[in-house]
């Protein structure tokens, strides 16, 4: 934070009356600096949307509106900043630049969406209005007993109308929620990654809730990654594969997975605030995590998000 309260300076020493709007300034920010939240500092480095793309929406609401969704969930006190913007890189990536702390914590990272026009890559749709859901008309949750309990494994939103039904479109939000992710914890970059994850697996331990849940990783050809694994897990958490023409919202097993990798405490199970949709499915509860139910667009959908 180079300049919080830059508009106000220049009249501090020439005018007394300078020092109402600087003590004014001053009150914000102390208030905001003493309060304990995650704040996720987004800083927009540029570039365009894809001439590809669909809907009104633009990646700096939409961007806030995942980083929101992500502070709500979490509460602890740490800041973390975020430069985000469109780059031709296929799909969503995330990059740690800085960590430090006690606990290690990530600092600093780069998040970049794809914005070239290969039909093979993500194109997306843009929601004019990220905060809402009423595009969608069914919304389910799904549970899953990972060894610590039955567990929230998905939260998702399906059966779009308007242009978002047709073509092969993925939703921005989804997938920034889903990078955000990997800046919250989810790095092989990040040094609490290994000692927090054992032989592909994430174990949730006391204080976290679900204690005893254990969290299987997708692996590719380099080994393991920094993923759910597509199909033991069920349910399409965010740090899952993505789907077209569906929105996934935080679940608990992704703001539980960060809590034990980053050391957070003091946690929200559901930061979703508004659901506005027709129509909420009953509640699906998976088998047990060695059944294994694999599609097409899940093998596809793994070499585009990363
Ligand atoms: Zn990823």
């Amino acid at each position: 934070m180079k300049n919080p309260c830059s508009h106000c300076r220049p009249s501090i020493s020439r005018n007394p009356l300078g020092l109402i709007p600087l003590m004014i300034c001053l009150f914000f920010f102390t208030w905001g600096s003493d309060a304990s939240a995650l704040v996720i500092v987004r800083h927009f480095i540029g570039g365009s949307p894809p001439t590809t793309s669909i809907g009104e929406g633009n990646l700096i609401e939409i961007f806030h509106a995942a980083a929101d969704q992500w502070e709500r969930a979490i509460l602890d006190d740490h800041t973390v900043i975020v430069n985000f913007g469109w780059a031709p890189i296929g799909g969503g990536t995330h990059t740690l630049i800085h960590q430090g702390g006690i606990p290690n914590r990530e600092t600093e990272g780069t998040i970049l969406f794809n914005n070239d026009t290969n039909p093979h890559h993500f194109q997306w749709w843009l929601d004019p209005t990220p905060d809402h859901h009423e595009e969608f008309q069914t919304y389910q949750e799904s549970f899953q007993n990972l060894g610590g309990g039955r567990i929230n494994v998905g939260r998702v939103f399906s059966e779009p109308v308007g242009e978002f039904a047709s073509g092969n479109y993925h939703d921005l939000l989804s997938i920034a929620l889903h990078e955000i992710g990997h800046a919250l914890g989810k790095s092989l970059a990040n040094k609490s990654w290994g000692q927090e994850t054992t032989e592909g697996m994430i174990e949730v331990t006391a204080p976290q809730p679900y204690p005893g849940t254990v969290i299987p990783l997708a692996r590719n050809h380099a080994g393991v990654t920094t993923h759910f694994h597509p199909t033991k897990i069920h349910g399409r958490p965010i740090m899952s594969s993505a789907q077209s023409r569906t929105r996934q919202a935080l679940s608990e097993l992704d703001i539980v997975a960060n809590a034990q990798l980053s050391r957070f405490t003091n946690i929200t199970l559901n930061p979703l605030h508004s659901h506005r949709i027709s129509h909420q499915a009953a509640p699906v509860d998976f088998l047990p995590a060695n059944t294994t139910v694999r599609t097409d667009n899940e093998k596809r959908n793994e070499v585009a998000f990363q």
